[in-house]
């Protein structure tokens, strides 16, 4: 017997909304909300990564990509490598110091608004590499948003790191780049 076809056009659906809309005012064939919140539910869900892995923690995130852990539940399913197109730089493994700035490059290259994610200890803090040659966390030479801790972080780690970038970049004010106190920490790090 052939399965019955349901329609989510009128009447009781057994589709669920999985990702709830901003807070706003509804009544009857209207619904008003702010720019802002539409902006930011917008972008938390169609995050674009760039994943620049070095090492052991791009294999887990490989795992965090993979069918089992499925990244593209969260709308960042896209993995680009070009910096232009990403918002989200997830800097995983060892970063050499000679290596730091083609990351620094990497990050300038990418367009306003981006966020940054440290994945694992090497990347948030230089990890057990405590030696003349390795950066002691990517920090050093870029602001991060959002630090997953780790040797390597297991893939539920990443993906709680990708919400709380979601979380992040859902309530960024539309200002804040625009901002003194943006301006300020981007001339921390010698970017104009
Ligand atoms: S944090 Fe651990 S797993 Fe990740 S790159 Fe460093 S050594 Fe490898």
């Amino acid at each position: 017997m052939a399965r019955p076809v349901r329609y989510n056009l009128s009447g009781e659906s057994n589709l669920k909304l999985v990702k709830e809309g901003p807070e706003g005012l509804e009544g009857e064939g209207f619904f008003a909300t702010g720019l802002e919140k539409v902006v930011g539910l917008a972008r938390k869900n169609s995050i674009w990564p760039l994943p620049f892995a070095t090492s052991c923690c791009g294999i887990e995130f490989m795992a965090t990509m993979a069918a089992h852990y499925d990244l593209g539940r969260f709308g960042a399913e896209r993995v680009g490598f070009s910096p232009r197109q990403c918002d989200l730089l997830m800097v995983m493994g060892t970063i050499a110091k000679k290596m730091g700035p083609v990351v620094k490059q990497v990050y300038l290259q990418m367009a306003e608004p981006r966020w940054v994610l440290a994945m694992g200890a090497c990347a948030s803090s230089g990890g057990i590499f405590d030696s003349y040659s390795v950066l002691q966390g990517i920090d050093q030479i870029i602001p991060v948003d959002v630090y997953v801790p780790g040797c390597p972080p297991r893939p539920e780690a990443v993906l709680d790191g990708i919400l709380k970038v979601q979380s992040l970049v859902g309530n960024e004010s539309l200002r804040r780049r625009s901002g003194p106190r943006y301006k300020e920490l981007m001339e921390s790090y010698g970017i104009l």
